[in-house]
């Protein structure tokens, strides 16, 4: 055997998934066809929960230090309009500022450290699977070879292989629209006013943020200061070649079209191309083949698909881990499944409804997008909207879900105070463990977690406003079970013991 867990593609989600099976102590081995990390502009941050649970895994600090601390959402693009959440004093959308060839290469630093091995120059081009391994054909430097694992994950982007190898369907739409994002220099000529519109010598005032016209839609913003963000979107039946870059020709020749102006430009520092898709895999898993990120998901609009890819490699990490280390209980790989279409699910719905707000030009769709600006200006429909972009509201439907309104949730970092000082529920679980919090000194709980105590790691600390008696946190800091206040140990007892074996396995001996 190779490895434990071959993973196909370092992007993002593939990277990200090294670290988890790292820290859940199994061997990935990484392949990725390219030679090495290119730098092509595609995402330009994180946001949303992902930020979460960097900070439960101790490791946001890293990814600060390669871009810059996370900000309240500014003015994000959201269904053609803006939405702004730096007006709330605890904002439910953040963004961390990293365009993604940073970001890929903090998370092979991190993966290597952890002691993952990436190869790179690598395609896998043939895969077959058994009951008990799989296989996969690469095409490399120095000529074919095959590897041996006993699971493999498909992280290879949108075009996935591995996807059309294990004849795992795809389903869903192609907008036929193509959309071009660029950041250019301010050129001579152009003055950028105060509130963000732009003054060019001999056009005019164009105005900040989206402009619709007959031809499309064009969009100005950028939060750099010397820099023009621009946008546009055609309906173009027509593709183009993904290997083929943008030029600032065409650029200019696309916002010629749909503004009816020739708006000077100045030296790129960002060009991309990209159409929208609405795809998500029929299946996460095919016995030992699973799908992640842009492999098994695509949301029609900006801003969803990375953080989603990553927490994919979150959830899915520690559960392989928990299947090759022979502890996982019956169905845990296959939840998975369950979990992330959910999520999807929550994503797609947004993302979804993104593009209905965005597309049309009668007045219909104005008054629709005016009614959604007027709302959104209203605090608790823009948290409302925050928690379902940042994928915060997201609930795992686990089976002692009525028993607690955290089970399901993404655990709160509440603020401990334990025998060794204060501390937190995010600084407890850095080692990405499944944790016991008693927060209540319920040795009659303690007891029983204790009978697991070779796999999770118990603590017993106070908090104020204490939410529960005790928790139960997975290693993707998920809550999977807790005690209500004062709790009888007659009910509370058997339903810890039900989540403990449900989710870490058997007892110790
Ligand atoms: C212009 C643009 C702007 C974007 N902006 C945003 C944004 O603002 N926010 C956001 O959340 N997302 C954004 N995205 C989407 C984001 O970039 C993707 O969601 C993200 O890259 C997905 O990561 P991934 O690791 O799943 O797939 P990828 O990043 O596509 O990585 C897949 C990897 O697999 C490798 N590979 C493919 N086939 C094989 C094979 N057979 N063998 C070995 N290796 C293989 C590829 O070379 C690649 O390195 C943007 C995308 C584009 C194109």
């Amino acid at each position: 055997m190779d490895a434990d867990v071959i993973v196909v593609g370092a992007g993002p989600t593939g990277l990200m998934l090294a670290c988890e099976l790292r820290l859940a102590g199994v061997r990935p081995l990484v392949l990725e066809r390219q030679p090495k990390i290119r730098d092509i502009p595609k995402a330009g941050g994180l946001s949303g929960q992902i930020l979460e649970l960097l900070r439960f895994r101790g490791e946001l600090e890293r990814f600060e230090a390669a871009g810059t601390a996370p900000i309240p959402a500014p003015r994000l693009p959201w269904g053609g309009m803006h939405v702004d959440f730096s007006q709330l004093a605890d904002p439910p959308m953040e963004v961390l500022p990293l365009p993604q060839p940073i970001l890929e290469r903090v998370l092979d630093e991190f993966a290597r450290e952890l002691g993952a091995e990436i190869r790179r120059g690598r395609e896998v081009v043939g895969l077959r699977h058994d009951d008990a391994t799989v296989t996969a054909d690469v095409r490399g430097p120095d000529g074919p070879d095959r590897v041996t694992a006993r699971y493999l994950v498909g992280c290879d982007g949108a075009s996935s292989r591995v996807r059309d190898l294990a004849r795992i369907p795809f389903p869903g739409i192609t907008y036929p629209e193509v959309q071009r994002l660029a950041q250019v220099t301010v050129p001579e000529g152009v003055t950028v006013l105060e509130n963000g519109d732009i003054d060019v010598a001999g056009v005019g005032r164009i105005s900040f943020g989206f402009t619709r016209t007959e031809r499309g839609e064009f969009a100005l913003g950028s939060t750099n200061p010397g820099l023009m963000g621009l946008f546009t979107s055609e309906e173009e039946s027509t593709g183009y070649d993904e290997d083929e870059p943008m030029s600032v020709a065409e650029l200019r020749d696309s916002i010629r079209r749909v503004l009816g102006v020739d708006l000077p430009l100045g030296e790129p520092t960002r060009l991309t191309r990209f159409t929208f898709h609405a795809r998500e895999v029929e299946r996460y898993r095919d016995g030992r083949i699973l799908m992640a990120g842009d492999a098994a998901h695509l949301f029609p609009s900006p801003g969803v698909a990375l953080g989603a890819g990553l927490l994919d490699s979150v959830n899915l990490g520690w559960k392989l881990a928990a299947d090759i280390q022979g502890w996982a209980p019956d169905g845990l790989l296959d939840t998975y499944h369950d979990e992330r279409r959910l999520a999807s699910a929550r994503n797609m719905l947004h993302a979804q409804a993104q593009v209905a707000i965005r597309r049309g030009h009668d007045p219909a769709a104005v008054a629709l997008r005016e009614l959604f600006q007027e709302l959104l200006a209203d605090e608790q429909p823009l948290r409302r909207l925050g928690g379902l972009m940042a994928g915060s509201e997201v609930r795992y439907p686990f089976p002692s879900h009525d028993n607690h309104a955290l089970i399901g949730t993404f655990a709160p970092d509440l603020a401990l105070r334990t025998d060794r000082g204060a501390t937190s529920v995010a600084e407890l679980m850095h080692g990405a463990r499944p944790t016991f919090i008693d927060l209540a000194d319920r040795s009659d709980l303690g007891e029983i977690a204790r009978d697991w105590q070779h796999r999770i790691d118990i603590h017993t600390a106070e908090t104020d406003q204490r939410p529960a008696d005790a928790l139960l946190i997975r290693p993707d800091a998920h809550v999977a079970w807790a005690a209500t206040i004062d709790e009888p140990t007659d009910t509370a007892g058997p339903a810890l013991r039900d989540a403990l074996s449900g989710w870490f396995g058997t007892p110790a001996g």
